[in-house]
């Protein structure tokens, strides 16, 4: 449509139009009209208007024409957001301008350039360019350009959020009485409703406002009937009427991207992101925020970029991801060093960015010495072993802070003693000593009776504070400053780690928290250390006779089988089985079986030798493996065996006395045994042979 629109006019009034500028350069207001109307609206109609323009005046010499080309080919580029283009037209157009020593023109170059560099945040550069405009106006008198580069200015120190001075430019402007532009009016209503929202007058701004949409009825306008709605949705907000300001930012979101105005749409989304910063909706927030930097970043919208990543930041600090904080801190410093020059700007900005430098430089310690500490936490919890452990807490403590000894301790709170590990971080040497809570207060057992965290800066002094006596078993004459912490899991205080310095108040409440941090990891570790440990107990011991399990037995069995096999030491086994259990059982009940089980292993237990090992191989049935033992020898014991349990009575219960035989099976491993169960079958047949016989009885033939 528009090609069509344009060829046609083309033929008609461009011809005639375009042979004019031959004429007299001056003649050029036809084309700046088209120029100024349809700029935002349709950029490439523009565009290709300016082109036939461009290619002309340069065929014909007509160096003018060239530059107003060039300055209007510079707000083509503006709206087409190609900044770098626009900087270079407006360049040329200023470079012309020079050439020709047209001051007019000059100015116009001077207020692009100001425009260009205003929105790609380069303040410094546009305040110069505004201010030589300013000045030139002043040399020629000219009033319509000035009043331009005012509201530019003006707008340039509201980007640099100098409200203040921004609102003494636009009242000057009020003052010098300017025949003004309606798009000009519109230009500094809004930029009043900006300061006015920003220095805390939301009020006022609604009302300018108000006046501004009934200037924009034009559809031209759109742009700015954007702006109007978010400056409106900022301003509801600033009135903490959430709903309402909602409501406006999705009517300019929605505007301007159906107009497909992205940098409008950006700024949108960004005041709109602090609406829900406000009220904690912070996955939104980061939403909005995260589509706001990907377009930036590639159209070079460097303000919208550093206000989204200082949000950003704040909201991830907000939220304790000190990671994500720190990145985007790191990237708002970035882009506010590009931005800003520290001669030309305000203290107040220079200020800001130190602060902002010096919180960067605190994150990045606290981020790597959480880094740190979670390293530590990973290499302390990653052993089952308590010693391993022990040994790792001392190492890395040494890291991290700066003492003397090292000492760790675990507590039984039912036994209510423990033990104490002490580790002389200088050389290394170990100390192990008993600890008791009861005997007397020292500053262990407050930290444990008290779950509390105790800062000692002088032995003596802080000793008398807290009412402690200094036990001499494990604190050194020469330990003057200590900091205690218990390791606590599950709200039960399991231990208590400590650091000792030879010097007075060497620990700081830095150290402390330090300490806190990896006893809690230490805790975890100690805590996962002997439950594991109590697992591998139940998988080794039975529960209800303290024998080795079936499992264990087994294992135990094969190593002594392969150590034995080739040796002709001697390895005899014996295989136990209770007579008549059933009996018992069935007599009794369970329970008073279990009681005769019990009493009959302590019975057997009773009967063999330290290097052997029993174990309970089924219900009544035991294995007993004798390493180094004939036959001969095996039978003895054996039945001895018999003989002490045959002899025994137990007393299941109150009144209930019983007798309990076994019969027993031996056998003695030979070179033909293939393995270690092959055995533990003969050793079961035998045992079965001596049933048959007559139970009370040892077989080994
Ligand atoms: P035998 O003289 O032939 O060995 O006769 P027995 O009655 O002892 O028979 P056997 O050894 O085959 O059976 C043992 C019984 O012991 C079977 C089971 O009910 C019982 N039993 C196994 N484990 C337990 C236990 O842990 N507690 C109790 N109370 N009884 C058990
Ligand atoms: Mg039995």
């Amino acid at each position: 449509m528009l090609g069509m629109y344009w060829e046609l006019k083309m033929d008609i009034t461009f011809k005639e139009q375009i042979s004019k500028l031959i004429e007299d350069e001056d003649n050029f207001e036809y084309f700046r009209d088209i120029a100024i109307k349809h700029m935002t609206s349709k950029p490439y109609f523009v565009k290709n208007m300016l082109d036939e323009l461009m290619i002309f005046s340069l065929k014909n010499n007509l160096h003018k024409i060239s530059a107003w080309t060039y300055y209007y080919l510079g707000w083509h580029y503006m709206v087409i957001l190609e900044y770098d283009k626009a900087v270079k037209s407006f360049f040329r157009s200023k470079e012309v301008f020079e050439e020709i020593n047209d001051k007019k023109g000059l100015i116009y170059a001077c207020n692009g350039l100001t425009n260009v560099y205003c929105e790609i945040g380069q303040f410094k550069l546009a305040n110069e360019w505004g201010i030589k405009g300013i000045n030139l106006c002043e040399e020629t008198k000219e009033k319509e350009p000035l009043a331009m580069l005012l509201i530019n200015t003006g707008i340039n120190y509201i980007q640099m959020k100098n409200f203040y001075e921004s609102k003494e430019i636009f009242n000057t402007i009020k003052m010098m009485d300017f025949k003004l532009f309606d798009s000009q009016i519109l230009s500094c209503k809004l930029a009043l409703a900006e300061i006015e929202i920003n220095i805390g007058n939301p009020c006022v701004a609604l009302k300018y406002l108000n006046e501004t949409l009934d200037l924009e009825s034009d559809e031209e306008l759109s742009g700015s009937i954007c702006e109007t709605y978010k400056l409106k949705g900022m301003a509801y907000f600033k009135l903490e009427e959430y709903n309402v300001a909602e409501k406006e930012f999705i009517k300019s979101y929605d505007l301007s991207n159906l107009c497909g105005y992205i940098n409008q749409k950006c700024s949108v989304m960004v005041e709109w992101s602090k609406l829900y910063l406000a009220v904690g909706r912070y996955d939104v927030a980061i939403e909005l925020l995260e589509e706001v930097v990907k377009i930036s970043k590639s159209k070079d919208f460097n303000i919208l970029l550093r206000e989204s990543y200082h949000i950003l930041y704040t909201i991830y600090k907000k939220n304790n991801h000190i990671e994500n904080a720190l990145y985007y801190l790191e990237e708002y410093i970035c882009i506010d060093d590009k931005m800003y020059d520290y001669e030309q700007n305000h203290l107040i900005a220079k200020m800001n960015i130190k602060n902002s430098k010096k919180e960067a430089d605190l994150y990045k310690l606290l981020y790597d010495k959480t880094e740190l500490l979670s390293s530590i936490g990973q290499k302390i919890t990653s052993s089952l072993d308590l010693n391993s452990i022990i040994e790792t807490i001392s190492e890395e403590i040494d890291k991290v802070i700066n003492a003397d000894i090292f000492g760790i301790s675990f507590y039984n709170n039912d036994k209510q003693e423990g033990t104490y590990y002490f580790f002389n971080q200088n050389n290394g040497t170990k100390n192990i000593v008993p600890f008791n809570i009861d005997e007397n207060n020292t500053f262990s057992s407050l930290c444990i009776k008290n779950k509390e965290n105790i800062i000692v800066n002088n032995k003596e002094v802080d000793s008398a504070k807290y009412n402690v006596v200094l036990d001499k078993k494990y604190i050194g004459k020469k330990e003057k400053s200590m900091l205690y912490t218990p390791l606590i899991i599950k709200e039960n205080v399991i231990g208590v780690i400590t650091v000792q310095s030879y010097f007075e108040n060497t620990f700081t409440k830095n150290d402390l928290d330090t300490l806190k941090i990896i006893a809690s990891y230490s805790a975890i570790a100690i805590h996962n250390a002997l439950s594991y440990k109590r697992v591998e107990e139940i998988a080794i011991y039975d529960n209800m006779t303290g024998f080795l399990t079936r499992f264990e037995i087994i294992r135990l069995g094969e190593l002594v089988y392969k150590k034995y096999k080739d040796d002709n030491k001697g390895f005899s086994i014996i295989m136990i089985d209770i007579d008549d259990f059933k009996l018992i059982n069935d007599t009794y009940g369970h329970v008073k079986g279990d009681k005769a089980i019990n009493m009959v292993t302590e019975s057997i237990s009773k009967c063999i030798r330290t290097t052997d090992y029993i174990g309970r191989y089924g219900g009544d049935e035991f294995l007993l493996i004798c390493p180094g033992l004939k036959l001969c020898d095996a039978v003895e014991i054996a039945e001895r065996i018999r003989r002490t349990i045959s002899k025994e009575i137990y007393v299941i219960d109150e009144g209930i006395l019983i007798n309990i035989t076994l019969s027993l099976g031996v056998y003695e491993f030979s070179k033909y045994d293939l393995s270690f169960i092959d055995g533990v079958q003969k050793a079961d047949k035998r045992l079965y042979k001596a049933k048959r016989d007559s139970k009370n009885k040892v077989t080994y033939k």
